[in-house]
């Protein structure tokens, strides 16, 4: 994935200085990722590494026929993780449409067409080599200096083995460097998508786990010592020892800049400012500024979806709509629900509900005018507040809520 500049400011980031987004908005998207496959795609991309690595024992049937199958395989695993991550923010916005797709490992592969077959023959008074418009191992194009170029699209590296060969004891030397480079090449291909992936599963397995168990204790926010000995019980039940995604892993250290910004309104602003060459090592800065900041991922208690608890206003359910009924939220239709609970399970409520309405039927009725009615309701309100505080005796509460 591609390097991006955020800048921090308050409880907002700014992404390559156009996208706007608040402290863990990005994090929210991540956890409510589907991530069933990507323990897969992990585990499948580590044995593909393998099986492309070039190595000088290859059988020559194993180049010939079954080299090529795995590195498409392998490509097309990676187009899979790319279009992944162009679903995701801040990928999805600033990259939309900016470019068009490379294959990365058939681009890497290309970079090295001497130890792969391309099916040219040479006549014997050639004096350069002229290839056709295209074989079964690829076609003619131009580089970006405008000369020919073979472009690969099958990989057999039997050449790379009958160069060896010919190779023998001598200490030409150039053929080892050459592939030395190119299994070099490979890994750092291949190595920031096995990066990305552990970052998507760190956000289900680490900051799901320290967010649900150990943040969201209780139905509010923590105070500022208490979110730092929840974080610390949490570090403690990490292990040092097994995948990496299992940990909250902290990020190299960033060269942090200050820069001023201007926002298209309002006045300039001073921010924190980072490249990130990771999606993780931005969630890891992003998520502690919204630890400080109570910007928090929150899963909904009632359709278990993540969203985000923004200062100062704390929900246990999120405010998407019911499919059931889109005129309600998962908010108000719980809130309704936790009411309804208690006006039948609780005798303070009970009563309360029950004068409620009785008031509410004079007030209908015009024996009570909407002042007197309003009045009443704030007195109740507080009668009741009474009541379930232990303050009052309850047949005290329940006469004093007729008057
Ligand atoms: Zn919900």
């Amino acid at each position: 994935m591609d390097t991006f500049h955020a800048m921090f400011w308050d409880a907002k980031v700014f992404v390559n200085k156009r996208y706007h987004y608040l402290n863990n908005e990005i994090l929210v998207r991540y956890l409510n990722m589907d991530t069933g496959m990507m323990e897969n795609l992990y585990n499948e991309l580590h044995d593909c590494e393998r099986g492309i690595t070039l190595r000088m024992d290859m059988i020559m049937e194993f180049a010939e026929r079954q080299y090529n199958e795995r590195v498409q395989k392998t490509q097309q695993i990676l187009t899979k993780i790319d279009n992944l991550g162009l679903e995701m923010p801040p990928y999805k916005e600033y990259l939309a449409g900016k470019q068009a797709y490379e294959p990365r490992l058939i681009a890497c592969l290309n970079r090295y067409p001497h130890l792969f077959e391309n099916g040219v023959e040479y006549g014997p008074y050639a004096t350069r080599t002229v290839y056709p418009e295209h074989n079964s191992y690829g076609y003619l194009t131009t580089d970006d200096c405008d000369g020919e170029k073979f472009w690969l699209t099958r990989f057999d590296p039997s050449k790379m083995l009958e160069r060896l060969e010919e190779s023998g004891n001598e200490e030409d030397g150039s053929i080892f460097i050459q592939i030395k480079q190119a299994n070099e090449d490979i890994k750092s291909t291949i190595s920031p998508y096995l990066c990305w992936l552990e970052d998507v599963m760190r956000a289900q397995n680490v900051y799901a786990k320290l967010l649900d168990k150990y943040i969201h204790i209780r139905h509010g926010f923590l105070k500022e010592y208490e979110l730092a000995e929840q974080l610390e019980r949490y570090l403690k039940t990490e292990s040092l020892v097994g995948r990496s995604y299992l940990r909250l892993a902290p990020v190299r250290p960033q060269a942090v800049t200050h820069e001023v910004f201007r926002p298209q309104e309002g006045a300039p602003i001073l921010c924190d400012s980072y490249d990130f060459d990771s999606i993780g090592a931005f969630l890891y800065t992003d998520f502690f500024r919204g630890l400080r900041n109570n910007f928090l991922p929150k899963r909904c208690g009632n359709c278990g979806k993540w969203f985000l608890l923004t200062h100062g206003k704390y929900s246990d359910y999120c405010e998407r709509p019911l499919d059931e009924d889109d005129s309600k939220t998962c908010r108000s239709a719980s809130s309704r629900k936790k009411y309804d609970d208690k006006c039948r399970t609780d005798p303070v409520w009970q009563a309360y509900n029950r004068a409620y309405k009785a008031h509410y039927a004079r007030y209908m009725k015009k024996k009570m005018t909407n002042a007197e009615f309003e009045k009443w309701g704030v007195y109740a309100i507080k009668l009741r507040e009474k009541a379930i505080a232990g303050e009052m005796e309850f047949i005290e509460y329940e006469r004093l809520l007729k008057v």
